[in-house]
């Protein structure tokens, strides 16, 4: 059986967002649920840790670390139209990315196979340079960098199946002829980005992969795209270490979405991203939470997802 890690912190929770649809119930619920499920003992549990600003540094500039660690800590606002800002969300954005750089740090030692990080805030819309749609340091392309350019891993993937477009991620490794970045994702629909003529340039071209789906596509086109396109890129790439940003939001019950899968598409991808990953990298593979704003369907994906990793 696959060692299988859950990272999580209650930190998470200090992100105060009020009313907003990404807010601290959306993991507090998932992992209330997690804890309810028989297969909950078999996690293996690791306590995330704060990412160091080198390791920030791989991947967003100095200036936009400067900027978000002036902000008074009694401060509460915008850090772009849908991205809010408290006392606790840069520490909850640093034990976010610090979930990710943990766990990559864990598969390398050999104490687990896998890990899923139950975090927020998510990631994929920040950019080098700013906040953007929910996030505000990008988790996933922290762990894809720490790995690819400070720990031994020599080449990474990166599967996106949230419904948005990860531009962000895509921002990041545009250039980077190490990190293979693949995004399923509702088209045409924010943040805009994603269409299938952006496949990265210079070292990185190719290496973005986009698959736009009309909406309200469900588990067959989502399962043909991974199968015919995904699948076989991630395994031209030859990684050493595959991860997932995790969006659960092309949930049919998702309010922001407009996909139609349901929590067992969510199993029957991540099986077929888990046997990628054992042939292509001992099954060392790495997810993260990225949207899902229906509780009920989130913490129902997130179970099979956890559930399908430990199989
Ligand atoms: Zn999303």
């Amino acid at each position: 059986m696959a060692r299988v890690a859950l990272a999580y912190d209650e930190i998470y929770l200090k992100h105060d967002t009020g009313g907003h649809p990404e807010h601290e119930g959306r993991v507090r619920l998932c992992h209330e649920y997690l804890r309810s499920q028989p297969f909950f003992e078999k996690l293996i549990k690791v306590r995330p840790r704060p990412v160091a600003d080198e390791e920030v540094l791989l991947v967003h500039t100095r200036r936009y670390l400067d900027s978000l660690s002036s902000i008074p800590s009694t401060r509460r606002g915008n850090l772009d139209p849908d991205t809010l800002f408290g006392p606790g969300s840069l520490k909850a954005a640093r034990y976010a990315a610090g979930a990710l750089t943990e766990a990559v740090d864990r598969i390398e030692a050999g104490d687990i196979d896998s890990a899923f990080c139950l975090v927020r805030p998510p990631g994929h819309h920040a950019l080098p340079d700013r906040a953007m749609g929910f996030c505000i340091l990008n988790n996933v392309a922290v762990g894809a960098a720490y790995a690819t350019r400070t720990r031994g891993f020599a080449r990474a993937a990166i599967i996106d199946f949230d419904v948005h477009h990860g531009n962000g991620t895509q921002d990041i490794f545009w250039e980077d002829g190490d990190v293979l970045y693949c995004s399923l994702h509702e088209w045409p629909f924010y943040p805009g980005t994603g269409s299938r003529e952006q496949t990265g340039a210079g070292k990185g071209a190719g290496k973005t992969v986009n698959i736009p789906l009309p909406h309200g596509s469900g588990e067959e086109a989502y399962i043909e795209a991974l199968e015919e396109e995904v699948l076989p890129a991630v395994r031209r790439h030859k990684p050493d270490l595959i991860f997932i940003s995790a969006g659960f939001d092309a949930h049919r019950s998702d309010p922001i979405g407009g996909m139609n899968l349901d929590e067992e598409s969510f199993a029957t991808m991540t099986r077929a991203i888990k046997q990628l990953a054992m042939e292509s990298c001992d099954g060392r593979l790495v997810s993260a939470l990225e949207g899902g704003y229906n509780i009920d369907a989130l913490a129902a994906s997130v179970g099979m997802h956890l559930a399908a990793l430990l199989d």
